[in-house]
């Protein structure tokens, strides 16, 4: 479902171009679990926020589900991010004022459904977060755990193929941590494409597939295999 061939990309700023990605060949197939690792400034989130049509890349080629992402409107890239993609991030990125069913339901406003059918679906997938009773709860209101959570169930309400994963754990302690895999694997299992990125090595255990990127280059693409998680 994910295809990249060849991507390259770089920061230029006035005085400087810092070459960030250098030449990424991927594919991710439907249904893969999937994390991304490597040490800061490797080229992590920029390589997600490609894949999520957040950033554009220079050359090479971004297949999403058969489509050349490229040269897009911002309609168009919206539309495929809505389409196809829930994003989750470490600082959970919830409105403040809005509770948690507003925030779940937020997706659905921009997709023209009405009010009364967006609160039932955000409670619905509050619901199998079992966030059911923090649903009139404001984010402030929450632990780190919750809050992602709403944010996992946020990215849920609109039916995306791939859940992309900026550090999701980051900000989490580590029981949190635990549960938190817990949710995301139960999603990968009902057919969801999970991509992680993380730095945490126990976060990676628990996926399939660990690509190592190092200074925008994938060092290493190894399958998980099962006697590594025990
Ligand atoms: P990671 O997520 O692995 O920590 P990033 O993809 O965020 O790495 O960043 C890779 C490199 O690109 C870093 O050196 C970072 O400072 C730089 N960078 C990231 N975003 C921007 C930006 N918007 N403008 C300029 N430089 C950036
Ligand atoms: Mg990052």
């Amino acid at each position: 479902m994910i295809k990249l061939r060849n991507i390259n990309k770089s920061y230029r700023t006035e005085a400087i171009s810092l070459h960030v990605l250098k030449g990424i060949d991927l594919d991710i197939r439907q249904g893969e679990y999937v994390s991304i690792m490597g040490v800061s400034g490797s080229g992590k989130s920029t390589l997600l926020n490609i894949l999520g049509i957040l950033d554009t890349y220079d050359t090479g080629e971004y297949r999403l589900n058969g489509t050349l992402i490229k040269d897009l409107s911002e309609k168009q890239a919206a539309h495929y991010r809505n389409e196809l993609i829930g994003f989750v991030f470490q600082s959970f990125n919830l409105i403040n004022f809005k509770n948690a069913l507003e925030n779940v339901a937020l997706p659905l406003y921009y997709k023209d459904i009405g009010r009364k059918k967006r609160n039932a679906m955000a409670m619905e997938a509050l619901d199998k977060m079992g966030l059911k009773d923090w649903a009139h709860h404001l984010p402030s209101e929450l632990s780190g755990g919750q809050k992602q959570r709403v944010a996992i169930a946020r990215a849920m309400i609109s039916n995306p193929k791939v859940i992309l994963a900026d550090e999701p754990t980051g900000a989490l302690d580590s029981k949190t941590t635990v549960e938190m895999m817990g949710v995301l694997t139960d999603l990968n299992r009902q057919g969801i494409t999970m991509i992680i990125v993380t730095h945490e090595s126990s976060v990676a255990s628990v996926t399939n597939r660990v690509i190592h990127l190092r200074d925008g280059i994938i060092e290493k693409d190894e399958p998980f295999v099962q006697e590594q998680k025990i």
